[in-house]
């Protein structure tokens, strides 16, 4: 792999390779990366999904590649604006004694800290903060005066980006490296070659990006963080009367018109749904007196800073143009987005709707838009912008060596591409359960409940606790954890209950407990040893039909007489499904089972697929008497 990636790299090629668990991949691309970055004088970013990985890469990695190749690489991490202390805000809300009843017995231990952190990065402090409180420090890039600021000389977010210029290696995850698309490359320094490990999740990732939302509190938010109109506070307060008068008038007729069209939508949509509701239609209810009010606000916002500049000497001026600038420009946002919304003209963006959490601030619909193809954007955006791109992972394809759906969804095909088989020993390390005895979870889902919950209780007692258990809902897990918990002699950590990172961490203090989780823990997590001897997969992991992207490509697709079933659901199972079973075995000591309590396996014609989507050689048990004997005969652990 580490040749590929060097070939790829000097080469100004791309390159994608399925490394399974244990191939050593991260060193596998850091040590072409380095002596890359070293040799040319550039930077090479490597991109990952999960902080556990980033951490992994500065703290352990980065040391060992700087061994191997005898020269030290410098490698710095870049995070998201939002997680770096804002010197300018913080100075005004302490200034103000402003921060929230939730801070007050905190705030000596974080003005402490703030004195002593070089860094301002949220995280590094250990303390609480609120996320009230954070909000109303943490930089914004919007609401950023960068060179015009008084404290630009000293402020975390700029010291920190000059070390990213300097870097070898910028560590970056894949929400910032999309959002750096989304944002025409302004984000990051330049640079020309990129690494994306757990690739298999960055085309969700720039979906998000490029997508926009509109909520109703936080448009009246904005619009009264320049003016409220009752309170007569906010930024246009300081402004001569005249230009007062005509911000005053138009926040009111936006707020107004705000209100009139947020609660049409309630009119012409249902309240019955479950998450989400695709919304497809013309808004008709409304004749654009909203995005109207917002372009009008936005051009008299624009239109001021004529007279008020950021970098006038005087501060109050200064302070006026930021928020003049940034009200002008996210209403301009807004508008466009609501245009589109009501109008539906671009086809290339689904819409949807969300429920309010109902609070008496919060009671309309939440509205998104995602861009229905993100391979267009990264076939456009990405990889023309980009000599080398290197994209990895343990599971980049729903079979070994299939690269087809991952390319298709990434959007190139002038890729190389290399498959290297994970290197533990799965046939005498592992066994695969699939029972016949349950019922269909589509056509009989009160039988099946029953049937994965006997099932779940007699794999846990196999293994006594020291168990995954994989739900695809939090409804089943629910239930299924309500029937087992007073029964079972191991303990029970659940997601839905505690939270992931509670959960999994009373799970691995525990001794022979037991975790209940649903999406997040299908991947990312590493358990080596015997902690974990044992995964449940209570069903497939199809994804919701009803989930509104989905639903629309799926329509595309049907349109062009292809088959979404087969070509993207069948896929897109079966490579969660390895991810899944990618928990189990995670060193060469490691051994246990992974249960499938899924009949469709043995029912449906998909069912070879999915067979065939695990790693070569694991034997694949039906009967309970089997699984027993295959368990307590795998090679006991020698550390
Ligand atoms: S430069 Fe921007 S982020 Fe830094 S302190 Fe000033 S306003 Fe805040």
């Amino acid at each position: 792999m580490a040749v590929a990636v060097e070939s790829a790299l000097s080469k100004g090629e791309s390159l994608a390779v399925e490394a399974g668990t244990g191939v050593g991949k991260s060193l596998a691309y850091l040590i072409p990366a380095a002596l890359y970055s070293i040799e040319n004088d550039c930077i090479v970013a490597i991109s990952t999904e999960t902080k556990s990985l980033q951490d992994q890469i500065l703290k352990k990695d980065i040391a060992l590649v700087s061994e191997a190749i005898g020269q030290e690489v410098r490698a710095h991490v870049a995070l998201g604006a939002n997680n770096y202390l804002c010197k300018r805000k913080y100075g005004k809300i302490m200034d103000r004694g402003d921060f929230g009843p939730e801070m007050e017995k905190e705030i000596d231990q974080f003005v402490k800290w703030e004195r002593t952190t070089e860094t301002g990065i949220r995280s590094e402090y250990e303390g609480f903060v609120s996320g009230s409180f954070w909000n109303s420090i943490g930089r914004e890039s919007e609401n950023c005066l960068s060179r015009n600021c008084p404290n630009f000389s000293s402020s975390y977010y700029f010291l920190e980006k000059e070390k990213w210029k300097k870097a070898n290696i910028l560590i970056i995850n894949h929400h910032l490296l999309a959002s750096h698309l989304a944002g025409d490359f302004r984000i990051l320094p330049p640079f020309q070659h990129l690494v994306i490990d757990e690739a298999h999740s960055f085309p969700e990732a720039v979906g998000k990006a490029f997508g926009s939302e509109l909520k109703y509190e936080l448009l009246i938010n904005l619009l009264h963080y320049l003016y409220h109109p009752e309170k007569k506070t906010g930024f246009a307060s300081k402004l001569p009367d005249k230009k007062k008068d005509i911000v005053a008038d138009a926040i009111q007729k936006a707020e107004s018109y705000a209100s009139d069209f947020f609660r049409l939508l309630f009119s012409e949509i249902p309240m019955n749904f479950q998450f989400s509701f695709r919304h497809t239609a013309r808004i008709k209810a409304d004749d654009g007196a909203l995005e109207d009010s917002l372009y009008d606000l936005s051009e008299i916002c624009l239109g001021m800073l004529e007279k008020y500049k950021k970098d006038s000497d005087d501060n109050d001026e200064k302070e006026i143009a930021l928020a003049l600038e940034m009200v002008g420009t996210q209403t301009k946002k807004a508008a466009a987005f609501v245009e589109e919304f009501r109008t539906k003209k671009n086809s290339n963006l689904v819409f949807w709707i969300e429920a309010p959490n109902q609070t008496a601030k919060d009671r309309y619909y939440h509205l998104y838009s995602q861009p229905k193809n993100t391979e267009e954007i990264l076939s456009k955006s990405l990889f023309p912008n980009m000599e080398s791109v290197v994209m990895t992972s343990a599971t980049l394809s729903p079979t070994p060596g299939n690269f087809q759906y991952f390319l298709k969804e990434i959007g190139t095909k002038d890729v190389q591409t290399k498959t290297l088989a994970s290197p533990f020993a799965y046939n005498t390390h592992s066994v695969l359960f699939v029972p016949k005895q349950v019922a269909d979870p589509v056509s009989d889902p009160r039988r099946n409940k029953i049937d994965v919950s006997f099932w779940v209780e007699k794999l846990i007692n196999l293994s006594k606790g020291d168990a995954f258990v994989l739900f695809t809902s939090n409804k089943l897990l629910n239930e299924v954890y309500e029937d087992l918990v007073d029964k079972l002699d191991f303990p029970l950590f659940s997601q839905v209950h505690l939270g992931p990172i509670q959960a999994k961490r009373e799970f691995m203090q525990t001794s022979q407990s037991v975790l209940f989780g649903v999406s997040s823990f299908w991947q990312g997590i590493d358990i080596k040893g015997d902690k974990l001897r044992n995964v449940i997969i209570t069903k497939l992991p199809f994804q919701v039909p009803t989930e509104p992207v989905l639903q629309a490509k799926m329509e595309d697709m049907e349109k062009e007489g292809k088959s979404p079933f087969w070509e993207m659901q069948v896929p897109k199972t079966c490579l969660l499904l390895r991810q899944g079973f990618g928990r189990l075995i995670r060193s060469s000591f490691d051994t246990g089972m992974v249960s499938i309590l899924d009949p469709r396996v043995h029912t449906k014609s998909y069912g070879k697929n999915v067979i065939q989507s695990l790693p070569k050689g694991v034997p694949v048990v039906t009967e309970f008497p089997d699984l027993e004997r295959k368990f307590n005969n795998l090679p006991k652990m020698k550390v």
